[in-house]
């Protein structure tokens, strides 16, 4: 790993940490040429598997860009975003796998973004889930009302 102030080729690891939940080291490392420190992450590579077969490095921003489309208009902020993205990142690294489908990506979104915004979760879940008819939207609309009632935060009753 080179340095990124002198871009001298060589460092020296001067301390290790690995994450709480296993799923990536930092190090700090020192450059023996200018003396500057820095920190790496190592993280397991997790590959997201295109419906084109097409397998790319999976990012949490491309996680931000799918769902703020569905969250035009919606009162989400970034923060709520790359909150979301996160909580996705988790889950799928609690998977231990190596690559993973896009349309699994897909469903995991799901769950948060429901906690997050109701029209933005019905808006990708049309697309994810493929809903084409009313009778899709209304089973959607009709299993977050029972979630609502559930948590007795339905304000009707
Ligand atoms: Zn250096």
């Amino acid at each position: 790993m080179h340095c990124p102030f002198c871009r001298h080729p060589d460092s020296r690891v001067v301390d290790s940490r690995t994450a709480e939940d296993g799923s990536s080291i930092r190090r700090r490392r020192q450059c023996p040429q200018c003396n500057r420190r820095f920190t790496t992450m190592e993280a397991t590579s997790l590959a997201v598997i295109k419906r084109s077969g097409v397998s790319e490095e999976f990012s949490r921003q491309k996680i931000v860009t799918g769902v703020r489309k569905a969250c035009q208009g919606r009162p989400v902020n970034d923060d709520d975003l790359a909150k979301l993205a996160q909580r996705v990142e988790e889950k799928i690294r609690g998977l231990g796998v190596a690559e993973i489908d896009a349309d699994e990506v897909g469903l995991a979104i799901l769950e948060p973004l429901r906690e997050l915004d109701q029209i933005a979760y019905l808006r990708f879940a049309s697309v994810y889930q493929g809903f084409d008819t009313l009778e899709d939207f209304e089973a959607a609309i009709a299993s977050l009302r029972r979630d609502a009632e559930a948590a007795g935060s339905d304000p009707a009753s």
